[in-house]
């Protein structure tokens, strides 16, 4: 038996819980490749407009899957708990894949997270377990060890990011989530064009995510949203370690529309660049505008040199 993981949406946040879960039950995957632009216009005749490109670019990988894997994992989470609501985009992902797809005969691994009826992520990782067929214990054995890995590999993303924020150059504060910043498509250009301006972006997905989740009712105390929150609080815990912040949203994103409204009416203190991506407008206007930008933070910090 073969698990098929679109690489996309959630994939980024839990990747090692998924995978490091599947090999201590000596389940098979496949991960889909890194997006590309089949993949995006895949996703893209399957989507509806309206859909936010993330949520387009995910359904082309579940497209990429379709004839190579038995099962396909598309988790459907309602919630964090206390740390918040998400995006119902999260909610609708597992309906919308099936219902897309049911003419290709999909199969999807049923995995639901929402504890308001008492879903919790361990239930739903125990239930897929038993699903493929393995004993509870030895379910719970590989969800902890994933856990486990989750953990040490969030531990040695944070250590990575506090020695960048040690370097004696011009750091940049990245607010995304991460499965836009991190798709080799939509968000790995920024992040290469600014290393390329000599500075260096921090990513404020990478957090400690409840002090990030406390912290970010100093911005706003009524977002709903768990993951805009802990990208919230981490303007809190980095803004004064840094010269500039990037907001990233994925057109048409509706949390990040209204949360990046509130950020830029709060942050007075730094320079705020607010763009949105569609995966279309290709990267000439988006590199001009990161060009100004670092030319406003090097200006500000008396080191802007004008060249004829
Ligand atoms: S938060 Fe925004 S980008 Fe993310 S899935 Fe929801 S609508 Fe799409």
């Amino acid at each position: 038996m073969i698990i098929g993981i679109p690489r996309g949406l959630l994939y980024y946040r839990y990747k090692h819980l998924w995978l490091n879960f599947f090999e201590e039950l000596g389940i098979d995957y496949i991960v889909s490749p890194e997006t590309n632009k089949e993949i995006v216009t895949s996703g893209m005749a399957y989507a509806v407009d309206e859909a936010c490109i993330t949520s387009k670019i995910y359904l082309g990988h579940v497209e990429w899957l379709l004839d190579k894997c038995d099962y396909i994992l598309v988790p459907r989470i309602s919630d964090c708990g206390s740390a918040g609501k998400v995006c119902t985009k999260f909610q609708a992902i597992y309906d919308l894949a099936a219902n897309t797809f049911r003419d290709r005969n999909i199969k999807l691994l049923y995995y639901n997270v929402d504890s308001s009826v008492a879903d919790s992520e361990m239930a739903a990782f125990l239930k897929m377990g038993r699903f493929l067929g393995r004993k509870k214990s030895r379910c719970l054995y590989a969800y902890f060890k994933g856990k486990q890995a989750q953990k040490n590999a969030q531990f040695l993303e944070l250590n990575e990011q506090q020695h960048l924020l040690k370097e004696n150059k011009i750091k940049i504060l990245i607010i995304a989530h991460r499965y836009t910043i991190f798709d080799k498509y939509l968000g790995e250009p920024i992040l290469k064009h600014l290393h390329k301006l000599d500075t260096v972006p921090i990513i404020g997905d990478i957090a400690p995510k409840k002090e990030a989740i406390a912290k970010s009712v100093e911005i706003s105390e009524t977002l709903p949203w768990a993951f805009n929150r802990e990208l919230v609080g981490s303007i809190i815990l980095y803004r004064d370690r840094v010269d500039g912040i990037i907001l990233v949203s994925a057109f048409p994103c509706g949390p990040d529309s209204l949360v990046n409204e509130i950020i830029i009416r709060k942050i007075k203190d730094k320079p705020v660049l607010n763009l949105v991506i569609d995966g279309q407008e290709g990267m000439a206007g988006i590199e001009t505008r990161l060009e100004s930008f670092v030319d406003i933070i090097r200006f500000k910090k008396g080191e802007f040199t004008w060249k004829q």
